[in-house]
């Protein structure tokens, strides 16, 4: 199988082209290394991998590409809480118009590879809902600083994804992400877990903002790329959203306590104010957790990593890395 993979520098994309090549697949990836790096591809062996460096946007190669895909992942995205809030304009931009214009390249192709279009959980927005399926209405409040944009850039990836669907036939899935963690993610955009595993080893406090009561559902991005390649190929899962996560739903407090038990570190927790962390009116998501029965039903997969499973992976990688006095590499 020939694998392109839009954003495959970045921290899922880079397991996705690990994972493929891993089953002996060929795998060129695309990425303008705004949030991903070189270092992220050669963690592995990098034998059939093609990496080039460009703007998806302008990339005058993108159409000769995908003639030559069978399978094409579009994780090419402004991601992370901080990027999303500095740069608002980046998120419709590079989130709308990649989409658009890869789905483009693929509708004028006519070989009809398979494409992944990654959505995200930040579509079910400001829902009150305990349990999050793809079903349920969803609630946006715009004026309420943070989410919105990026959830909406999410939700219109969906719409165009279904669209080509309909109007090309292109067989496309639509997982909506929930919280992926693992290797390689970096906390410099935000991202929680590699912070605290940082911060814990550094022995400096671990930052937890607001009152550490909202709750995330972590998913090991090993189970995720595994969900992610079953749904690609099963027509069941062509041209609707389904949830890829972990139902195990922790409070953010909690997660901040678990790694420093695992770490036997003697960090201890400092509350930050939102508005510290992501600038005024910031508004957070207080709970998310998936019911991932659709993705059960369509395919056979089954999480392999536990959340004590991934910390415990991150510690062990993450040890060789800091250096003493608390100071980071
Ligand atoms: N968070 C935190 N300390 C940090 C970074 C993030 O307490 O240093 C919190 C953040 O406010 C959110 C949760 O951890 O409640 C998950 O944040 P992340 O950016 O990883 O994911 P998202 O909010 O997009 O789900």
């Amino acid at each position: 199988m020939h694998i392109l993979i839009t954003g495959g520098a970045g921290f899922i994309g880079s397991h996705l082209a690990e994972h493929h090549l891993g089953k002996g697949h060929s795998v060129v990836v695309i990425d303008d290394l705004s949030t991903g790096s070189v270092g992220n591809l050669s963690a592995f062996n990098q034998g059939r991998c093609v990496f080039n460096k460009c703007d998806l946007l302008t990339w005058e190669g993108l159409d000769e590409e995908v003639k030559l895909a069978d399978r094409i992942y579009h994780m090419a995205a402004v991601v992370g809480m901080f990027r999303v809030l500095e740069q608002p304009i980046e998120v419709t931009r590079v989130n709308v118009l990649g989409t658009e214009r890869l789905l483009e390249s693929v509708a004028r192709a006519k070989t009809l590879p398979e494409v992944l279009i990654a959505s995200s959980s930040s579509v079910y927005g400001h829902s009150h809902e305990k349990e999050l399926r793809e079903g349920i209405e969803l609630v946006f409040a715009p004026e309420k600083a943070g989410l919105t944009g990026y959830a909406l850039s999410k939700l219109t990836n969906e719409i165009q994804a279904m669209a080509y669907r309909k109007v090309h036939g292109i067989p496309v899935s639509i997982p909506r992400l929930f919280n992926a963690v693992g290797p390689r993610q970096s906390g410099n955009y935000g991202f929680v877990l590699p912070r605290f595993i940082k911060q814990a080893l550094s022995g400096v406090p671990l930052t937890v903002y607001g009152d550490g009561t909202q709750t995330r559902s972590f998913c090991d991005v090993r189970d995720t790329v595994r969900a992610l390649d079953m749904l690609a190929g099963h027509p069941k899962a062509w041209g609707e959203p389904v949830n890829v996560g972990n139902p195990r739903e922790i409070s953010i407090l909690d997660l901040a306590k678990l790694v420093i038990e695992h770490s036997g570190s003697r960090s201890t927790i400092e509350f930050v104010p939102f508005e510290k962390g992501y600038g005024e009116s910031f508004w957070q998501i207080t709970q998310r957790r998936p019911v991932v029965e659709k993705l059960q039903q369509i395919t056979t997969f089954k999480h392999a990593w536990t959340l004590e499973m991934t910390i415990d992976d991150l510690l062990e990688r993450n040890r060789s890395n800091i250096v003493p006095e608390g100071r980071l590499l």
